[in-house]
C-alpha cells in the first residue's frame, strides 16, 4: 500500500520517498489511520519497527492547515525518556516536515535553558522533549500548553523504568483535557497501562486503540542459540564459571530487575570477574559511561535490564546472556538479536530455572522450535526443568 493511500499529502509523500521509503511498515499502515481519525492510541511496538514516523507523518498531516501559532505555545508534545532520543526523534521530525511549514524543537536537560526558552517565544508546532527539562520550561512559564492538540509518549516503558512516573503526572495535569493521546511502547507492563489509564482519568473522549505490533522472528542462522538449567541458587555461581571456563571475551547480560543488576555485578566481582550494570536507578551520564567503557572493550562483562539496554547502540555483540529469562517472547528476540548483526556470528545463552518453563514454553512457542540445551560439568539441578514441549497450551502458559 502505498503513503498516499493511507490520507498523507504530497509534502509528506515527497519528503519520505526522498528518505527511501517505498511502503508503509505495519505500525505504519495500522496507526497512521487511527492517529488521523482523532482517535487515542496504545500501541506496543519496538525501535526498528518504524514507529516514529507512524506518529509524527499523521501529527504533520492534522497540522498541514492549521492557524498560526500564538508565542510560546505548542501543538503537540513528544516526551522521550533520554536526550539522545529527544536529538534523534525531533530530527525525524525535521526530515519528514521538510516540505511544509511546521517547526519543530528538542528541549532536553543538561545544557543551558536560554537558548531553548529563546525558541519557544515564537510557537513551536512539535515540541519533543524530556519530562525534567519540560516541566522546567514550564515552571519558567517559557511554554504555555493551551493550545496542546495532541501529546505523544513514546518508549513509555523505558520512562517508567528511569522513574519518570511522577513527572508523567504532573505533566498530564496541565495539559488541556480535550486533547489526542498517544503511548507508544516497547513492552506492556502494569506500569505502562496505569499511566494509560491516567490518561484517560483526565476525561479521555475518544476510544484508545490498540495495536500491537510483533516484530518478525528473524533468529538469524548466525545466532547460535542454547540453554543451561540450573537451580536459583547456583545462577551467579555458574555464570562465573562460564565466564572463566569459556573465557567469553565480551557478554552482555540480561535481568528482570533493577536492583537484581546491582546484585549480579556484586556476585561476580566477589569471584573476582570486572563487571558494571546500565538499570533505570543510575543517572544517565554513568550510564553513558558505562556504556563507552563496554563499546571500546575496556569492560567486559556488562550487566543490564532489558528495558535500559533497550536503546543502546552496540554494534558488534558477540554474545548475550539470558541472566533472567524474559517474561515477553518478543523481548527475547529483541534481545537475541543484539547479537550476530550483519553477518557476524554471535550466541545468545539463556539460563533457566524451574519458575521459568511456562515462560520458556511460550518463547519456544514463538520461534516454532525448541532451544538446545546443554548441560555443565559441576552444576548438576536439583530442581530440573521439565523437557520442552512448544504445544504446551497457550492457556497454561501465560
Ligand atoms: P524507528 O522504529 O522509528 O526507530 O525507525 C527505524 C528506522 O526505520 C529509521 O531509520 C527510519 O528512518 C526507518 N523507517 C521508518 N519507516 C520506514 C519505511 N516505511 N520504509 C523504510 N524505512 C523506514
Amino acid at each position: 500500500m502505498p503513503f498516499a493511500k493511507l490520507g498523507l499529502s504530497s509534502p509528506l509523500v515527497q519528503a519520505i520517498t526522498e528518505l527511501g521509503y517505498k511502503t508503509p511498515t505495519p505500525i505504519q499502515e495500522q496507526a497512521i489511520p487511527v492517529i488521523l481519525s482523532g482517535n487515542d492510541l496504545i500501541a506496543t511496538a519496538q525501535t526498528g519497527t518504524g514507529k516514529t514516523a507512524a506518529f509524527v507523518l499523521p501529527l504533520l498531516e492534522q497540522f498541514s492547515n492549521a492557524e498560526t501559532l500564538r508565542g510560546k505555545r505548542i501543538r503537540a508534545l513528544i516526551l522521550v525518556p533520554t536526550r539522545e532520543l529527544a536529538v534523534q526523534v525531533e530530527a525525524s521530525v525535521a526530515q519528514y516536515a521538510k516540505h511544509t511549514t511546521l517547526t519543530s524543537m528538542a528541549a532536553y536537560g543538561g545544557v543551558d535553558t536560554a537558548p531553548q526558552k529563546e525558541r519557544l517565544i515564537e510557537g513551536v508546532d512539535i515540541l519533543v522533549a524530556t519530562p525534567g527539562r519540560l516541566l522546567d520550561l514550564a515552571h519558567q512559564r517559557a511554554l504555555h500548553f493551551d493550545e496542546l492538540q495532541v501529546m505523544v509518549l513514546d518508549e513509555a516503558d523505558r520512562m517508567v523504568d528511569m522513574g519518570f512516573v511522577d513527572d508523567i503526572h504532573k505533566i498530564i495535569v496541565r495539559l488541556p483535557e480535550n486533547r489526542q493521546n498517544l503511548l507508544f511502547t516497547a513492552t506492556m507492563t502494569n506500569d505502562v497501562r496505569a499511566i494509560a489509564h491516567a490518561f484517560s482519568d483526565s476525561k479521555m473522549t475518544n476510544l484508545a486503540a490498540d495495536i500491537a505490533i510483533t516484530p518478525n522472528v528473524r533468529a538469524a542462522a548466525t545466532i547460535k542459540q542454547w540453554l543451561i538449567t540450573v537451580d536459583k541458587d547456583t545462577k551467579s555461581a555458574l555464570l562465573s564459571h562460564l565466564i572463566n571456563e569459556q573465557a567469553w571475551d565480551q557478554a552482555l547480560i540480561f535481568v528482570e530487575k533493577k536492583h537484581s543488576a546491582a546484585k549480579l555485578v556484586a556476585q561476580l566481582e566477589k569471584r573476582g570477574i570486572a563487571a558494571d550494570s546500565i538499570h533505570g536507578g543510575r543517572s544517565q551520564a554513568m550510564r553513558e559511561q558505562v556504556l563507552t567503557q563496554f563499546k571500546t572493550g575496556e569492560l567486559k562483562y556488562l550487566v543490564a535490564t532489558g528495558v535500559a539496554a533497550r536503546g543502546l547502540d552496540i554494534g558488534e555483540l558477540s554474545r548475550v546472556v539470558n541472566y533472567d529469562l524474559p517474561f515477553q517472547p518478543e523481548e527475547y528476540i529483541h534481545r537475541i538479536g543484539r547479537t550476530g548483526r550483519a553477518g557476524a556470528s554471535g550466541e545468545a545463552i539463556s539460563l533457566v530455572d524451574i519458575s521459568d518453563f511456562k515462560n520458556l514454553c511460550a518463547i519456544e512457542r514463538r520461534l516454532k522450535n525448541t532451544i538446545e540445551r546443554k548441560e555443565i560439568a559441576g552444576f548438576p539441578v536439583k530442581k530440573a526443568v521439565p523437557a520442552s514441549n512448544i504445544n504446551h497450551s497457550k492457556k497454561s502458559t501465560r
